[in-house]
């Protein structure tokens, strides 16, 4: 909650533009957001305030906050039953200079400075764009991931590496409402997976089983892995807006992906390819799949190494081995690691499994000890500096 010269805002979560992922319920601190099978939401009586939550949201849904005037705050319970929001949100950046000091906190997750201005919403679910499928293709032997090409066509989609965009599938829940769109990051450079051309690269994982391993069928990512070519698909966004490549041909990037979370690494390589090579930012990925056969692109991003891309992988199910994660190749990789950490001008992003993070994050403490190098300052500095992103689900 936020007050303006007597004006209450309350902070809510705009249904119609939120990805269902978890973030923000998972970043919050003290417990301030629930959800249940359809909505989530936001208990002001417990909310702190920090908008930590904003920076983790992949659509923006939470940065929505509505003036009450004298009318009564909207409870959790009411929040869950809608479709839409009440009335028409603004961001916090608008009204954040009226809010009291103390909820206006400084925000420390940005897009780099010198990232190009992403254009989000231009789709909503009640006008969507529509794209026709141009290619789907399976990626690995097992797990089912697929390369789906998609082509706006006429319609405009502009997006930028790192960007997302929500796919509608057709049909109804269980509740007989429309099913809530997915989000996808774009696994194409802005200038289209085919160069000159309006078209998005997705990397779907068709989901058979959810997290505790019980047998669900994902409605969205089978709906899309089913598609035939030429079948046509309803999107809304873009979405996304920090996530986002800095335009520093000095810039070195420093990417961390597991599984699908290597789309939106896939775009920001193919964007650097494709820039003359005098301002092109040095590249390094560390990415972690079960197996050799289950790492999506394995033969483009081999082919690119070592010149074009410093890649190391770590597999967590060959046989009769322990499991090997990223954050273990980023210690066996400290020496190449320190030398990113220790440029002025490096980006980390890293992508994937929710469960990476603290992994990584005790990987690079451990590297920075060795180095001499205190990690937590580090950290904050890289993140002050807008050069420290995560998108983890
Ligand atoms: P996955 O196949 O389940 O896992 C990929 C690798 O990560 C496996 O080797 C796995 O090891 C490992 N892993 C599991 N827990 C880990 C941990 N705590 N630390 C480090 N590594 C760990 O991955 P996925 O199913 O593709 O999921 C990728 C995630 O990326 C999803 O949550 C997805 O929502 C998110 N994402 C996707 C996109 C997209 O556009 N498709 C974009 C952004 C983010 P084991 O399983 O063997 O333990």
């Amino acid at each position: 909650m936020g007050v303006s010269g007597g004006k209450r805002f309350q902070h809510l979560i705009d249904p119609q533009n939120c990805a269902r992922c978890g973030s923000c319920e998972s970043e919050c601190q003290v417990a301030a957001i629930s959800h249940d099978e359809r909505n989530y939401a936001i208990d002001h009586d417990l909310c702190s305030g920090c908008q930590e939550c904003l920076a983790v949201c992949p659509t923006g849904a939470i940065d929505s906050w509505i003036a009450l005037a004298d009318a009564p705050d909207f409870p959790v319970a009411e929040q869950l039953t809608w479709s839409d929001l009440p009335r028409a949100p603004v961001a916090a950046a608008d009204i954040v200079h009226l809010l009291e000091p103390e909820v206006a906190v400084a925000h420390v997750h940005a897009a780099p400075a010198s990232a190009a201005t992403p254009r989000v919403n231009l789709y909503a679910a009640d006008a969507p764009a529509h794209a026709r499928v141009c290619e789907n293709r399976l990626l690995t032997a097992t797990g089912d991931v697929h390369h789906i090409v998609l082509d706006f066509g006429d319609c405009e989609m502009p997006l930028l590496e790192g960007q997302t965009i929500g796919v509608l599938a057709p049909g109804t829940d269980a509740n007989g409402r429309p099913h809530a769109m997915r989000v996808y990051s774009a696994a194409s450079a802005r200038d289209g997976e085919r160069p000159g051309t309006r078209t998005v690269a997705l990397t779907v994982k068709r989901i058979l089983q959810d997290r505790d391993g019980n047998a669900v069928r994902g409605v969205c990512s089978n709906h899309l892995c089913d598609l035939d070519v030429g079948a046509t698909v309803d999107v809304v966004g873009p979405y996304g807006q920090t996530f986002l490549m800095p335009d520093d041909p000095a810039a070195t990037i420093l990417m961390i992906a597991t599984g699908t979370g290597i789309a939106p690494m896939r775009g920001m390589i193919a964007r650097a390819q494709r820039l003359p090579a005098q301002a092109r930012p040095r590249l390094a990925l560390f990415y972690g799949a079960r197996t050799p056969e289950d790492m999506p692109y394995r033969d483009e991003l081999e082919a690119l190494a070592p010149d074009t891309l410093e890649l190391f992988t770590a597999f967590s199910r060959m046989p009769r081995q322990p499991r090997h994660y990223v954050q273990d190749a980023i210690v066996l990789g400290a020496s190449r690691v320190l030398e990113y950490l220790r440029d002025e001008r490096c980006h980390i992003y890293l992508c994937g499994v929710k469960g990476m993070e603290e992994g990584v994050d005790r990987a690079f403490a451990h590297v920075c000890a060795d180095g001499g190098i205190d990690w937590s300052a580090l950290r904050e500095r890289l993140r002050t500096s807008h050069r420290l992103h995560s998108e983890t689900y």
